[in-house]
């Protein structure tokens, strides 16, 4: 098990930082291609809320994120991924999205591409693109988000795949090109249909799914609530809870139990945008949450 910071030191030989940037996609559960609405918890800007403004060039976006990550932090040299976050970054006009691509990487600093999608929308002709620049010699990231391995929970807040979708996207990733490294997003704390949230077994489930399926890496976040997203009226219905602190750290301790060595951890909490978060109050609270996770990460050292 290591950490991402320390696998991209590995590959780069320097501190490597994400930075998040908008290409301006949409999403098949937005634009009415498989549904409306989005992911119940999916807040307006599409997982993308600390992206610069759509409206920039991706060079000036990738200038605007690079001279925010430098004034946060001091070390240098400094090598930079190319995050495309915002929404579904493999869906829509694959020329477009490679011009994009190549205008970030072709930005000074930038080592490579991190890419957030959904499994059903990564084509045959996406993952040639990918194997193309994986030779080329760019790093490429694939981000699938898949938050869950229960069917029904994935079905509640408007996942709109199967698994086997997932399990096949893992798959024909790592046969298109084994270098592309591909990470998958979980997410502890989602409601059930039923009222309430999914189960400790449910939630570990999941993470065990990840492993099956053979992801090089996993982000593990706990559910929270946005404003102005359909699980906002849930929550406010009273229809599930958010899961509490200690609780949320009990769930991660036993997720790092089920981890292969191989397994890069990307992260382990959410990070919301403060002025639009309902709950839970705690995951706002940075400094606290990354100090318990530094100490829940010593005991695997
Ligand atoms: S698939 Fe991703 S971008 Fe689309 S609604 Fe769900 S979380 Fe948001």
């Amino acid at each position: 098990m290591q950490t991402a910071s320390s696998f991209y030191k590995s590959i780069f030989g320097s501190k490597t930082y994400k930075i998040s940037l908008d290409a301006g996609c949409s999403c098949p559960t937005r634009d009415g291609s498989l549904s409306y609405g989005g992911c119940s918890f999916c807040g307006q800007r599409g997982s993308g809320d600390f992206t610069p403004e759509k409206s920039l060039s991706i060079p000036d976006q990738v200038e605007a994120a690079r001279l925010l990550v430098d004034s946060k932090f001091r070390k240098s040299p400094r090598k930079y991924i190319a995050y495309f976050q915002s929404f579904t970054n493999t869906y829509g006009n694959l020329r477009l999205l490679e011009e994009k691509w190549r205008q970030a990487l072709s930005c000074p600093g930038v080592v490579g591409l991190a890419l957030g999608t959904r499994p059903d929308c990564i084509s045959e002709e996406c993952l040639k693109l990918l194997s193309t620049l994986c030779d080329q010699g760019y790093f490429v990231q694939v981000e699938l988000g898949f938050q869950s391995s229960d069917e029904e929970t994935a079905a509640f807040f408007n996942r709109a795949y199967k698994n086997d979708v997932y399990f096949d996207a893992v798959y024909r990733l790592h046969r298109a090109n084994a270098k592309i490294h591909v990470v998958t997003h979980v997410l502890f704390g989602l409601p059930v249909k039923a009222g309430g949230i999914e189960s400790p077994e449910q939630m570990l489930a999941s993470v065990k799914a990840v492993c099956q399926a053979k992801s090089d890496g996993i982000k593990i976040a706990n559910l929270y609530v946005l404003k102005n997203t359909p699980l906002e009226e849930l929550y406010k219905k009273g229809a599930f809870r958010s899961l509490d602190f200690e609780e949320y750290m009990q769930l991660l301790q036993e997720a790092l139990k089920i981890l292969p060595p191989s397994m890069v951890i990307h992260r382990l909490s959410g990070d919301p945008p403060r002025a639009l978060l309902l709950a839970p109050a705690w995951c706002s609270k940075k400094k606290v949450l990354v100090n318990a996770i530094k100490e829940l990460l010593k005991a695997f050292d």
